[in-house]
C-alpha cells in the first residue's frame, strides 16, 4: 500500500502554487508599503505558551492542538496560530522594550478540526502584529491595510468588515455574568453545544450557528452596554477614521472571537462566497498578552488571514491574472546535432535577458514533439535551433500566441531582440 498524507494536510501542487505565490507576493508588497517587517519563528513551541495565551477553555486548547511529548518528555505543540509565538519571540529577543514594532509572518498552523472546504488541519496564515501603540490609529491602520489588500487582489467587492469592541477584561467579566444569568434562565431552550459552553465559555454562545439560539440571543444583554468609557472612546475614534477613509463596516455586537486574549477592538472580514467558512481574516487588540507571557506591559493589535480561504476566493471569483499561471516566456527547441548548443545558448540568453524566463528542451525528440511541448509550456516564443541555424549562428523565432511569421535572426542579436519583444 502507498503511504498517504495525513488527513486535512494537503500537498500544494504546481498548478496551484502559482496562485499561492501571487497571493503571497501581493500581500508582501502591500505590507512593505506600510513599513512592516517579516519575522519568522519555529513551528513547535512549548505547550504552555498556547495554554497561557489562547486560554485553557477555548476550542483550540481544549480539542484542536497537536500536542505530544518529545524524546526528553517535554510537552510540545505544533503552533495553532501565530500571535502567541510572535509575542514569545519578541519578548525573548527584547524587541518590545520601549519600541514600536510592525511585524508580519507567514506559515503553516495546525489544528485538529474536521477537514472540509476552507478548513484544514494544516493551514496557512499570514499574520500581522503591531506592538507598542495604544491608540485606535494603529487599529485603523491595520484595517486600512487589509482594505487596500482586498483591492489589490480584486476581491474587495466580495468581503465585508465586521467590528466590535470587547472592552476590558473586567467589562467582559461583568457582561459574562449578565449573559450567564440571562441564558441560565433559558437553558432548556439552548442547543447542546451552547449548554455545554454556558459555564465554560459562555461568550462563545454568541457565535452559535444554531438559528434557535441566535433568535434567543436577540433579547440577551448586549456587550456594548457593558464596556467602559475608555474602550467606548477608542471604538468611536476607530470608527471615525474608517468613516473618513471610506472603509465601510458593520458593528456586530455578537462578534467575540474564540481566543481569550483580546481586549477592545475585534474584527473579521467575511465573505458570502465560500459557504460556511466565510471568515478570511480576523483579529483584534490584545493589550494584556505581552505581560501575560512574561514581558513588560506592552499593547498589541493584530490579525491573521487564512491563505487557503483567500485562494479559494480568488479562484471562485476568477480574479487571478492569466499571466500568473505562465511560468516561462521562451522555450528553446533544438533538433539534431544542435542539442548541446541549445544549453549553451540558453545560458547566454539568461545572462543577456535577466527578466526573461527560458526553458531549454531536454531529452531530445522530434521537432514536432518539441514544438508541442513548447506550446504546452505556455511560453509566448519558441526559439528553434536546427542544424542549419547552428551552422550559421542563427536562430528561428516562432511566435506561439500571435499570428506573426517566423523570423530568423543572428544569435548575436537575439538577446537584445528578446528584451524588446518581451517586456515584463
Ligand atoms: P473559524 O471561526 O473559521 O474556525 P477562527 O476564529 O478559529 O476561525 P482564527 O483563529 O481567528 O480563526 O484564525 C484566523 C483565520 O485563519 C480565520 O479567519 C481563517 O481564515 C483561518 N483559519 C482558521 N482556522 C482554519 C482552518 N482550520 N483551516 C483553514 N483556515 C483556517
Ligand atoms: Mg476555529
Amino acid at each position: 500500500m502507498k503511504i498517504q498524507s495525513i488527513r486535512g494536510m494537503n500537498d500544494l501542487l504546481p498548478d496551484q502554487s502559482t496562485t499561492w505565490q501571487y497571493l503571497e507576493r501581493v500581500i508582501a508588497d502591500v505590507l512593505a508599503r506600510y513599513g512592516y517587517s517579516e519575522i519568522r519563528f519555529p513551528i513547535l513551541e512549548q505547550t504552555e505558551l498556547f495554554k497561557r495565551s489562547i486560554g485553557e477553555v477555548t476550542d483550540i486548547v481544549e480539542k484542536e492542538m497537536y500536542t505530544f511529548e518529545d524524546r526528553n518528555g517535554d510537552s510540545l505543540t505544533l503552533r495553532p496560530e501565530g500571535t502567541a509565538s510572535c509575542v514569545r519571540a519578541c519578548n525573548q529577543n527584547g524587541l518590545l522594550h520601549n519600541q514600536i514594532q510592525r511585524l508580519w509572518y507567514n506559515g503553516p498552523m495546525f489544528r485538529h478540526e474536521r477537514p472540509q472546504k476552507g478548513r484544514l488541519r494544516q493551514f496557512h496564515q499570514v499574520g500581522v502584529e503591531a506592538f507598542g501603540l495604544n491608540g485606535p490609529d494603529i487599529d485603523a491602520e491595520l484595517l486600512l491595510l487589509t482594505a487596500r489588500l482586498w483591492k489589490a487582489l480584486k476581491i474587495d467587492h466580495a468581503v465585508t468588515l465586521q467590528i466590535n469592541s470587547l472592552g476590558t477584561a473586567a467589562d467582559r467579566a461583568a457582561y459574562r455574568a449578565a449573559l450567564v444569568d440571562f441564558l441560565s434562565a433559558r437553558q432548556d431552550q439552548l442547543d447542546e453545544d451552547s449548554q455545554r459552553r454556558l459555564h465554560s465559555n459562555p461568550m462563545r454562545i454568541l457565535d452559535s450557528k444554531n438559528t434557535h439560539t441566535q433568535a434567543l440571543l436577540n433579547d440577551a444583554p448586549s456587550l456594548h452596554d457593558f464596556i467602559d468609557s475608555e474602550s467606548r472612546e477608542h471604538f468611536e475614534q476607530l470608527r471615525s477614521v474608517l468613516d473618513a477613509a471610506g472603509v465601510s463596516y458593520q458593528v456586530n455586537s455578537r462578534l467575540v472571537r474564540g481566543l481569550d486574549y483580546y481586549s477592545k477592538t475585534v474584527f473579521e472580514w467575511v465573505t458570502d462566497s465560500l459557504g460556511a467558512q466565510g471568515t478570511v481574516c480576523a483579529g483584534g487588540r490584545y493589550d494584556g498578552l505581552v505581560e501575560q507571557l512574561g514581558g513588560k506591559p506592552c499593547p498589541g493589535v493584530g490579525f491573521a488571514m487564512g491563505l487557503e480561504r483567500l485562494v479559494l476566493l480568488l479562484d471562485e471569483l476568477g480574479v487571478v491574472p492569466d499571466s500568473v499561471a505562465q511560468i516561462i516566456d521562451v522555450y528553446l527547441v533544438a533538433v539534431g546535432a544542435a542539442d548541446a548548443q541549445a544549453l549553451v545558448l540558453g545560458e547566454t540568453l539568461r545572462s543577456d535577458c535577466p527578466n526573461i524566463r527560458f526553458q531549454t528542451h531536454c531529452g531530445a525528440g522530434s521537432f514536432k514533439s518539441q514544438m508541442k511541448k513548447a506550446d504546452k509550456s505556455g511560453a509566448s516564443i519558441a526559439l528553434i535551433l536546427g542544424e542549419d541555424e547552428a551552422q550559421n549562428n542563427t536562430v528561428g523565432i516562432k511566435f506561439l500566441r500571435e499570428d506573426r511569421p517566423q523570423e530568423t535572426v543572428d544569435q548575436s542579436e537575439l538577446g537584445q531582440l528578446l528584451n524588446t519583444l518581451i517586456k515584463d
